[in-house]
């Protein structure tokens, strides 16, 4: 069996406008292969696949999973093939951040359809967009294990967990996860997510497809306002500026800022600690911070 371990990420304390959080580093679980993509693409890296000699995925040409599936295809030894709908004609121009990482990592890129998984042959590994399927939960128990290991040495009874969602794979995996390793014990572990991708009851449908009963499913807090993916957004702009300066950590910025506004509009409800989880991705930062210094050139002056 292959052998490549992944050692348990540090948990820190950090204070964020006045309140204090403790922080799960999931981007710092190693080097290259880090956040919640590696938790879910950790079934790959561990298990023998003797007829695999390629991967197949697709999805958006600056996705994380992208990224993260080149340095899994470079760990194994694999080739990788990637299938995107459109790439923009800027990036070609000027490859940076993930796409440019991962075609360093020696990624093959086809600007056409996947198609399904049907059509391959079992020399291919053929992995959903953004790792939803059902052997991510592989990796995200032992998230889970991390977690409760530490809650009982801690001695927190009840912890809440925070983290921000697009597919929703990794909060639904990591709230069922919980539930099961503190079922027998007196802990109490419950998971708050919002929805970065659609709105709350794409989300909510989501969680159905992975997992049907419902007291596995996390809970959904949003804005108000409708929130776009990936569009530049003052305000999300603002606290990721604010969250660095803050706490010295620097976060996604295509979640997280929205997990952040998320978490801290709903602080009151919280009468126990909230564990939030930094699910990596700063590598996308490369192209999405140069976009809003672009847009909003004033803002880190204000
Ligand atoms: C992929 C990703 C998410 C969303 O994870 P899901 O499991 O799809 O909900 C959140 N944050 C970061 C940094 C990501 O890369």
């Amino acid at each position: 069996m292959y052998q490549q371990k992944l050692i348990a990420s540090p948990l820190q304390t950090i204070t964020f406008e006045g309140h204090s959080f403790y922080l799960k580093r999931d981007d710092l679980l190693h080097p290259d292969f880090s956040g919640n993509k590696a938790r879910k693409f950790y079934y790959f890296l561990t298990h023998d696949f003797p007829t695999v000699k390629k991967i197949v995925s697709y999805g958006s040409a600056q996705s994380n999973a992208m990224f993260s599936l080149s340095e899994l295809a470079k760990m194994r030894g694999w080739e990788y093939e990637y299938y995107v709908d459109h790439i923009a004609e800027y990036l070609k121009e000027n490859p940076h951040g993930n796409y440019q990482a991962a075609l360093a990592n020696g990624m093959i890129l086809r600007e056409q359809s996947a198609g399904s998984r049907e059509q391959f042959g079992d020399d291919v590994l053929f992995i959903e967009e953004g790792g939803r399927q059902k052997e991510s939960e592989y990796g995200i128990k032992i998230l889970a294990e991390e977690i409760i290991a530490w809650q009982q040495e801690q001695g927190i009874e009840k912890l809440n967990i925070f983290l921000p969602s697009g597919t929703g794979t990794t909060a639904l995996y990591l709230q069922k996860n919980c539930s099961l390793l503190t079922a027998h014990c007196s802990l109490k572990t419950k998971v708050f997510t919002t929805p970065c991708v659609g709105d709350r009851e794409y989300l909510r449908k989501q969680f159905l497809e992975l997992e049907a009963d419902e007291q596995f499913h996390p809970t959904i807090f949003t804005l108000e306002k409708k929130h776009h993916f990936g569009k530049l957004y003052k305000d999300n702009y603002k606290i990721w500026l604010k969250l660095q300066q803050q706490t010295g950590v620097e976060f996604d910025l295509l979640y997280d800022p929205l997990g952040w506004r998320v978490l801290l509009e709903h602080i009151g409800l919280f009468e126990s600690p909230v564990l939030y989880i930094h699910q990596g991705g700063v590598l996308g930062n490369k192209s999405m911070l140069p976009r809003y210094q672009r847009k909003f050139p004033s803002v880190s002056e204000e």
